[in-house]
């Protein structure tokens, strides 16, 4: 495995206009199925539209329109906080700057003020459940809050169409589904990777395989670039800034390492001693 900083290196030395290539000959157009911002149930692919309807009717890109119905959750699912099935929740990867720019967003979108919480949550993976039945231990990074129905919180559907309501600030990682680059280092997103060609891989999408205009390609290509260099920028901050002694620090159950150094599950930083 090369070092982070191999892997950032080749990340700078991505050609947008081949990475453009791969996205036009694996084909994409959104179809707003809402799939990569919803929960799924657990048997099905996360980041796959979430329990498409029987008539096929499906919503997001990265604006994303669909089918959460009013009897419930997406897909048709029966909402978790009324005792209806099981959801795994969306779970997408939020860096600290982004989380500040989806709030500061939100702010002005809903006239209200966002603080951390309202937008992240520790990333799941690798924390334990204490005997409060709350979540404890040590993680890396954060991902989108979510919903009663494991929604992403700014995810959005009314009269069967859907929404990101933070759509010109979101995240790297919803900018560039369903493409990822196959880096060491980057993150996959939750749908497994169905396609590739070059180094991109494509992750389980409906919108996949359909026309793509040369400036869409190109554009996305940039954004994922972007993104590939962010995450090993990121993943090398995590790494560097790891203090196995923050939890003695801590005020909370939970600690989160991030770029910017160990945080409470709020996000308020764990100083030093
Ligand atoms: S990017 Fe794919 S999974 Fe997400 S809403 Fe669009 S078509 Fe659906």
């Amino acid at each position: 495995m090369e070092s982070l900083e191999a892997e950032l290196d080749a990340a700078r030395d991505l050609e947008v206009a081949e990475l453009a290539d791969a996205i036009e000959s694996i084909g994409f157009e959104c179809t707003r199925c809402g799939g990569c911002c919803t929960g799924y149930a657990p048997d099905e692919p996360g980041g796959a539209p979430a329990g498409a309807t029987e008539d096929g009717a499906s919503g997001d890109d990265n604006g994303v329109g669909s089918a959460e119905t009013d009897a419930g959750c997406h897909g048709g699912a029966d909402d978790p906080s009324e005792g209806g099935t099981d959801r795994e929740p969306h779970t997408a990867t939020v860096f600290p700057d982004e989380v500040r720019r989806v709030a500061d967003a939100a702010e002005d979108e809903f006239g209200e003020a966002y603080d951390w919480r309202d937008v992240a949550r520790p990333m799941p993976f690798g924390l334990d459940e204490g005997s409060d039945g709350d979540p404890t231990g040590e993680t890396f990074e954060w991902a989108l809050a979510t919903d009663d129905c494991g929604d992403c919180t700014f995810y959005e559907e009314s009269g069967g169409e859907g929404a990101c309501t933070v759509h010109d600030a979101r995240p790297l990682i919803c900018r560039t589904y369903p493409f990822s680059v196959a880096l060491e280092g980057t993150s996959q997103p939750m749908g497994e990777a169905v396609d590739e060609a070059g180094v991109v891989r494509a992750h389980e999408c409906e919108g996949l395989g359909r026309d793509i205009s040369r400036d869409d390609a190109e554009e996305l290509a940039a954004a994922l670039k972007k993104r590939a260099v962010r995450e090993l920028a990121e993943a090398i901050g995590v790494r560097d800034g790891y203090d196995p002694a923050a939890r003695d620090r801590a005020d909370g159950d939970v600690v989160v390492f991030d770029s910017e150094g160990p945080k409470e599950a709020d996000g308020t930083p764990i100083g030093g001693e």
